[in-house]
């Protein structure tokens, strides 16, 4: 799969060059074991980390070495160099972070199966050389998900959307943890779509994501969940975060090492979650897991969601929306690539005189034609058209007003209130629709987490996938009817491997786990007993 990407691979070269990847990690290097040099007072624990290329990186692992580029999978930052670098990789250097290589993804995260991309689609290969089929590695942060599944990296930060890391790490068969909305630094990663953006990360296994984010089995570092960064206006604040915490727990005192209890906890299973697309053999996992969560003592319950149905649309009309708004401004002078060597009149323009507008718009289109892909173009369409003012009331503020109901939705099943709400929602049993017919066995639904799958089905093949996106380009969007809910209400979300039998035989799926609002900790501690 062509997941890792070297600063000196050109577009030419192979993307994997274990050459010169070798010339900054050292082959001993695994997860936690090596001595840092320039750290000689406390023991520092050293990682293979993978950055999805729409994280901002200066160079790799000393200032000698070439700066790497930053992406964005699209043709026209493929020669980018950021000037700074994003907190989160400084954050994670700090802790041990080796950088062994930026990963491929779907062109400014949209997509999800990292085939919208100016690098050649990602793939995951199959076990053994014979079954050599290709299916997808999932997206946007496909070449993450495969740098881990690889173990060519210990740790990758992708970023999830509306479900980037949950799903590639699902079809994967890794972890991919998707925190609160506002807890890691966004600066130096490039947006999206910034209502629903967030930074996530992937593993083999859950604790190196806990010990990240929580501060380590000794606490001797801070944990990533108490940093606020004052370049991010979206970080939440040192007080908030404080006061969040306050609320939940595991935030304090050592992860706990053995399995978190799970006796007095309530799960939840959305009921709007089982639909048709589901495979059968998902929903059985499903269900065997549900079982198994039982018998170590948690309680199961069904509940109702109601507003997941349109969930899926109200995504895909915002997250296109904010995308427009945000990708203004690649014109080819200020931002990203010009494409044609400047002739005269375009000099003119950029010294701009008046006058010169038709210039200026062949330019423009000249560039965003050459520098967006396919699926970009689509998505600033999509947007340019729901903020119409003739489209925008039946578009665009309906999905808000879908996103409100999402979260209500979530508030009400949720034990525990949203820290960010001033007083609790009221919801009344009437609101349910009929057609759950849940209300007379309706008692307090009040769930610690929410258990689902988190995708409707298993890896697709690469070729089908490909095929696919010719004859019907928006069926992709389909895979993400599980995590965009979350995304749309801001919430904790973390995928797990889970193991699934179909007439094929063994594969890869995820199971998701759900939290309310900064219950990360406890979210992680659960993930860890259950994966
Ligand atoms: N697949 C979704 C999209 O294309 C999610 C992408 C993401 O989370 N970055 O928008």
């Amino acid at each position: 799969g062509l997941c890792l990407r070297h600063v000196s691979s050109t577009r030419q070269t192979s993307p994997i060059q274990r050459r010169s990847l070798n010339q900054f990690i050292s082959r001993e290097s695994s997860w936690f074991v090596v001595q840092q040099h320039d750290q000689p007072a406390r023991e520092q624990r050293q990682f293979r980390l993978a950055v999805k290329d729409n994280i901002a990186t200066v160079s790799p692992n000393s200032e000698e070495e070439t700066p790497l580029t930053t992406t964005c999978g699209s043709n026209f930052l493929a020669n980018y160099r950021s000037p700074f670098e994003a907190t989160i990789v400084t954050q994670l250097r700090s802790r041990g972070a080796l950088l062994v290589g930026k990963t491929n993804l779907d062109e400014f995260g949209m997509g999800s199966h990292s085939v919208h991309t100016a690098f050649g689609a990602v793939a995951q290969e199959g076990e053994h050389e014979q079954q050599a089929v290709k299916h997808s590695a999932g997206g946007s942060s496909g070449g993450s998900a495969v740098a881990v599944a690889t173990g060519e990296a210990d740790l990758a930060l992708g970023t999830d959307t509306g479900g980037s890391v949950r799903l590639p790490a699902a079809y994967t068969g890794v972890v991919g943890f998707k925190p609160s909305y506002g807890m890691l630094s966004r600066y130096g990663v490039v947006p999206y779509a910034n209502s629903l953006d967030t930074v996530g990360l992937l593993a083999k296994e859950v604790r190196p994501i806990a010990e990240l984010i929580l501060g380590g089995a000794d606490k001797v570092t801070r944990g990533l969940w108490a940093e606020h960064d004052p370049l991010d206006p979206t970080s939440l604040s040192h007080g908030a975060r404080r006061r969040c915490a306050s609320q939940r727990d595991c935030y304090t005192g050592p992860l706990p090492k053995d399995p978190y209890p799970l006796k007095n906890l309530k799960f939840g299973l959305p009921l709007e979650y089982n639909i048709t697309e589901l495979s059968p053999s998902i929903r059985h996992s499903w269900s065997v897991a549900a079982a198994k969560l039982q018998s170590l003592g948690a309680r199961l319950v069904p509940v109702s969601l109601p507003s997941t149905r349109h969930a899926l649309s109200a995504y895909y009309v915002i997250a296109p929306a904010e995308a427009s708004s945000n990708l203004a401004k690649y014109d080819g002078i200020r931002y990203g690539t010009r494409f044609t060597p400047p002739t005269e009149s375009d000099a003119a323009v950029s010294e701009g005189p008046e006058g010169r507008e038709e210039e200026e718009g062949i330019l423009y289109a000249r560039a965003r034609t050459a520098g967006f892909g396919d699926e970009v173009k689509r998505r600033i369409l999509l947007g340019a058209y729901t903020l119409s003012s003739a489209a925008m009331d039946n578009y665009f503020l309906k999905a808000q007003k879908v996103r409100r109901l999402v979260r209500r939705d979530f508030n009400r099943v949720f034990a525990l209130p949203n820290p960010l709400l001033d007083k609790p929602e009221r919801f009344e049993l009437s609101e349910l629709p009929e057609t759950v017919g849940l209300e007379d066995k309706w008692g307090p639904t009040e769930v610690d987490f929410l258990l689902c799958p988190t995708a409707p089905t298993t890896a697709p093949r690469l070729d089908e996938v490909l095929s696919e996106e010719k004859k019907d380009p928006v069926s992709a969007y389909m895979n993400d009817v599980f995590t965009v809910p979350a995304s749309l209400a801001g919430l904790p979300a973390i995928s797990v491997p889970m193991r699934v039998e179909d007439k094929e035989g063994a594969g890869m799926a995820g199971l998701q786990l759900i939290g309310q609002y900064w219950d990360d900790a406890r979210l992680l501690a659960v993930a860890e007993t259950i994966a």
